[in-house]
Parts: C-alpha cells; sequence; structure tokens
C-alpha cells in the first residue's frame, strides 16, 4: 500500500504547464534532445556566452530567490536563502551536493527525472555551483535504482564530452566537477547529514545541527545540499525569470511541483501541475478513486506527513500553506489515496514498522519509541489492544517529537497523531471488538 509506484511517468497531456517533463516523450533524454528543448540556455545566459552579459553569483542568488523556490526534497526551504547562507569569501573548498536519495514511501519523483530529464539536473547544479562559488559536486542516488544511477553516469560523460563539465567550462573560467555516487538504499541517508556522513564514507548516521552544512558540510567544508527537483527547477527560473517562475504557481509557492501519486486511483504516477493546484484536480489527472470507490482519505505529502479526510482534502489546493494550515505538510509530494476500503490502523501498522526499521538507532526517544509505537499499533491491529492504548500511543508520539537529533523521530509520531486524531473511532472499534470496521479486512 505504501510502496512507491516505480518510474511511472505520465507524458500524455496528464501535465499542466510543465516545466520538467516540457517536451518529453519517453525517449528523448539524451544531450542533443535536451539541447533541442533548450537545454543549457540557461547555464549560457549565466556564464555570458549567449551573446549577453553574463550574471554574477549574487543576481543568480537573486532570481532564484524572486522565484519563491522552495526546496522539493520535503522541507520547503526557500532555495534562494539557502544558496545566501554560503560564505562568499571562504578561501579552501566548497562542495554542492544533489539529494537523489528518495526513500519517502510513495516519492517517485526524482528517479524520474533522472531517467528522463537526468541533463536539466546537471544544468540546475552547474548553475548552482557557480552562484555559491563550488568547483566540486556529488549526485547521491538511491541505492536500490541501478538505471537511474548508469542513466545519469551516462548524461555525465555526455556533458562533459561537450564541454558543459570541467575546467574552464565553455571558455568561461569557471569550473566544475560533479560526480554520481551509489547510496546503498537506507531511508535515513535522504537526510543531509547523514547522507554527507555516508558520502565521506562514514556510517549514514545525522549530526548535530547546528553546526548546519553551508558552514560546516562535506568533509567540513561549506556545502549546500538540494534535492534532485529543486536543481531541475533552476534553469526555467533562469531563462524565464524569477517572477515568471513565481507566477506559475502562488505567492510564497513558485512554480510547479510533481506530485507522485499513487494508491486507491486508476493512473498511478507522476503529475507536474504548478503549486495552488486543486487537489481535487490532480485526482481528476490520476484518473479518479479506482473502481469508482468513495475516497476515505489522503497523505498528501509522503508517508511522514499526517493523514488528511477526504471532506478536508477536497477543498485544499496541493501548495506549502494550504497543506500546513490544514495540519499536515506537502513534504516530498508523495499523495498516497486511500478509498473506503482502506483500515487506519493497518495502514499505521505499516507506517510504524517503517519507521522502526528505519530508525538509525542513534537517539533514545526515536530508536525505543518507533518500536513502541509499532507494538502498539500492531497489537491493536491483531485484536489485543487495550483502552487505554489509545494515550499510551498519543504519549509515546509526544515524547518523541521535538526531541531527537534528527526528523525521522517527528516523521515517525506524526502520522500516529494524524491517524488517531481523524479516525479514532476506527481504533476505538479495533480495541473494543477485536476486529476492523472497514468491511473488506473483516
Ligand atoms: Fe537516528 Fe532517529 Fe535519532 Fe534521526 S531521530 S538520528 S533516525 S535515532
Amino acid at each position: 500500500q505504501f510502496q512507491a509506484t516505480g518510474v511511472q511517468t505520465c507524458f500524455h497531456g496528464r501535465h499542466i504547464q510543465p516545466q520538467i517533463y516540457a517536451g518529453l516523450d519517453g525517449t528523448n533524454w539524451r544531450l542533443k534532445d535536451y539541447e533541442a528543448r533548450g537545454g543549457y540556455q540557461a547555464l549560457r545566459k549565466v556564464l555570458g556566452k549567449d551573446g549577453g552579459p553574463g550574471m554574477t553569483p549574487d543576481e543568480v542568488i537573486a532570481e532564484v530567490k524572486a522565484s519563491a523556490l522552495r526546496g522539493r526534497g520535503g522541507a520547503g526551504f526557500p532555495t534562494g536563502l539557502k544558496w545566501s547562507f554560503m560564505p562568499r569569501q571562504f578561501p579552501g573548498q566548497k562542495y554542492l551536493v544533489c539529494n537523489s536519495d528518495e526513500g519517502e514511501p510513495g516519492t517517485c519523483k526524482d528517479r524520474d527525472i533522472l531517467m528522463h530529464n537526468p541533463h536539466i539536473v546537471i544544468e540546475g547544479m552547474l548553475i548552482a555551483a557557480y552562484a555559491i562559488g563550488a568547483s566540486v559536486g556529488y549526485n547521491y542516488i538511491h541505492g536500490e535504482i541501478f538505471q537511474v544511477y548508469e542513466r545519469f553516469q551516462e548524461a555525465l560523460e555526455e556533458a562533459r564530452a561537450a564541454g558543459y563539465l570541467g575546467e574552464n567550462i565553455l571558455g568561461s573560467g569557471f569550473s566544475f566537477q560533479l560526480h554520481a555516487h551509489h547510496g546503498f538504499g537506507a531511508y535515513i541517508c535522504g537526510e543531509e547529514t547523514a547522507l554527507l556522513e555516508s558520502l565521506e564514507g562514514k556510517k549514514g548516521q545525522p549530526r548535530f545541527k547546528p553546526p548546519f552544512p553551508a558552514s560546516f558540510g562535506l568533509y567540513g567544508k561549506p556545502t549546500t545540499i538540494n534535492n534532485t527537483e529543486t536543481f531541475a527547477a533552476v534553469p526555467w527560473i533562469i531563462r524565464h525569470g524569477g517572477q515568471a517562475y513565481l507566477e506559475v504557481g502562488k505567492p510564497n509557492n513558485g512554480g510547479t511541483k510533481i506530485f507522485s501519486v499513487s494508491g486507491d486511483v486508476e493512473r498511478p504516477g507522476n503529475y507536474e501541475i504548478p503549486l495552488g493546484t486543486p487537489f481535487a484536480k490532480l485526482l481528476e489527472l490520476a484518473g479518479g478513486v479506482r473502481g469508482g470507490r468513495k475516497l476515505k482519505a489522503v497523505i498528501p505529502g509522503g508517508s511522514s506527513a499526517p493523514v488528511l479526510p477526504a471532506e478536508i482534502m477536497m477543498d485544499l489546493t496541493m501548495d506549502y500553506d494550504a497543506i500546513a494550515k490544514a495540519g499536515s505538510m506537502l513534504g516530498s509530494g508523495a499523495v498516497i489515496v486511500m478509498d473506503e476500503t482502506r483500515c487506519m490502523v493497518k495502514s499505521l501498522q505499516r507506517l510504524s514498522y517503517f519507521y522502526m526499521h528505519e530508525s538509525c538507532g542513534q537517539c533514545t526517544p526515536c530508536r525505543e519509541g518507533t518500536g513502541w509505537l509499532w507494538r502498539v499499533v500492531d497489537r491493536i491491529e491483531r485484536g489485543l489492544g487495550r483502552p487505554q492504548d489509545l494515550e499510551l500511543l498519543d504519549s509515546v508520539a509526544e515524547n518523541i517529537m521535538g526531541r531527537t537529533i534528527c526528523a525521522l523521530g517527528d516523521a515517525a509520531a506524526m502520522p500516529v497523531r494524524g491517524m488517531i486524531k481523524h479516525f479514532r473511532h476506527e481504533f476505538e472499534y479495533h480495541v473494543e471488538h477485536k476486529t476492523c470496521m472497514v468491511p473488506a479486512y473483516v
């Protein structure tokens, strides 16, 4: 139920104002195709190789700030602001890292971008590297997706051969070396500091923050880390302007976003739509609820986001602010749709097991708490729950939240609180009747 649906792009007109998917047909990923779509023009503009004056790093950052591009990996932090945190006059090495680890259950958009439009990520990283003054970059790619890693490697070789990567790029004096790195599939390595540890060859466990990566990142050097989709948005912003990008979305939520729609829909897959598009429209693009059944609930931003009932979701727009106001989060844009046959207790049992399994074990509230969450939900699901278990779950969740090194603790606790808040009656029914109230599971 919570597995990502694999690489399923819907190429044929089921996007709205696409920027990253524009012109893609599932086969045209090579450099020549990308250039034919206007690829690497943004880089030429920045470096002054399009006949124009070029842009300074500060001008690039100002354009990205004006676009209101927010990090697409989950946190939604303003990208331009993040870039501006990098020290300007640092005498040593600075790094740029792309987070393609993408382990959030329900999310399959980054692997899709890397398969079908890898050069847009390379170009976005080149522009970011120029803006922050980095000369070396890495793309950390999720461990289980070999084909994507190989595709990105091929794209890197094409870019190097064409002079877009390496020394003195396009004769501009700007140099950037970019490498692909294959992870090993641990969910926690999508957390930015765990990713850096892993990239350094160590055990992938999150670091205490502060210091933040902008001052102490890869190998202790200033580092900027952004998500794959975030980098993929940058070339459009530079070519068309930050203001134009902002206007595609809504204030504070610039541009388009790729949503991975999975679960009980007719056409699961990735859909690129402007931020601020009604959820009802996204559901329609995905073919509606499977089998004509009734919509019950939606997890709007990956498994870490609290679930929202259908009656709330159908009135929402898909953007960071609207989803947050409703008590959940847009996260990575993984939209998990659940119809009337889904049992919320069973769903939470699955989710809780995932977080217990993926906890790195470094801090006690997460290591012990995720285990307790799963054990209590598991016994409720198996008909062994006690009336006081709902309060116990709330208490364990409360004692995890805000008390851990990284956000995995909160990510494990929030779905528990969301499920009990909106579907408490299902949990109570399980405890009282020792079985499920949803017909499909009886
Ligand atoms: Fe590890 Fe969990 Fe602590 Fe994060 S919150 S550092 S995953 S134990």
